[in-house]
């Protein structure tokens, strides 16, 4: 089937940023759980605080985050052959919002974690295709981490496109890996053009 729409992740593959997440989750005290999810599980003070531990550290990235290179023109590629751009992200919708304006970027459809479907579940992007009206077949995902694939997955998303230097990481995952926007672009020129 012929590929209708894709979703994009936003931190890490959209914009470009420094989160260190193995310090945040050491801070919060959460192990390799999802950390919306733990937070949501706490009681009061210690939820309110552990929330702040998070939002300062994304606050900080938002403000530090630089727009990935070939995303305008993978957008644009998009656009220009009718294929719906959706944007899923575990982050606030704030944030999200901050970083689509000031990068003037606009996006069919935003899932923010207010929305309560969270990544690493198939949720967010099962909302997605509801809202474009697709099946999953005619969907790709774009993001940067395991979080990204384990969501596609949970939805049926089999098209998934992952951004980094490291493709080993991500070896026995049925996914593409690209080392950047540019070459993923040309892999999707070409199936597009099939
Ligand atoms: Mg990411």
């Amino acid at each position: 089937m012929r590929i209708r729409g894709v979703i994009f992740d936003l931190d890490g593959t959209v914009v470009q940023n420094d989160y260190d997440w193995t310090r945040i989750r050491e801070e919060i005290g959460t192990g390799a759980t999802s950390i919306l999810g733990y937070l949501d599980s706490l009681e009061e003070p210690e939820r309110s605080t552990k929330w702040t531990i998070l939002e300062t550290h994304e606050a900080e990235q938002t403000e530090a985050s630089v727009l990935r290179r070939g995303v305008r023109e993978l957008l644009g590629l998009l656009h220009t052959r009718g294929i719906a751009a959706a944007l899923v992200t575990n982050n606030s919708r704030k944030n999200a919002e901050f970083l689509l304006e000031k990068f003037d970027l606009a996006f069919d459809c935003v899932i923010t974690r207010e929305s309560g479907l969270w990544k690493p579940s198939g949720a967010p992007f099962l909302e997605v295709l509801k809202t474009l009206g697709l099946e999953p077949e005619a969907c790709g995902v774009i993001g940067d981490t395991h979080f990204d694939v384990m969501a596609a997955l949970d939805a049926g998303i089999g098209a998934i496109f992952l951004l980094s230097d490291e493709p080993e990481r991500f070896a026995g995952f049925p996914v593409e890996v690209f080392p950047d926007m540019d070459f993923l672009r040309e892999h999707l020129e070409s199936l597009l053009a099939a």
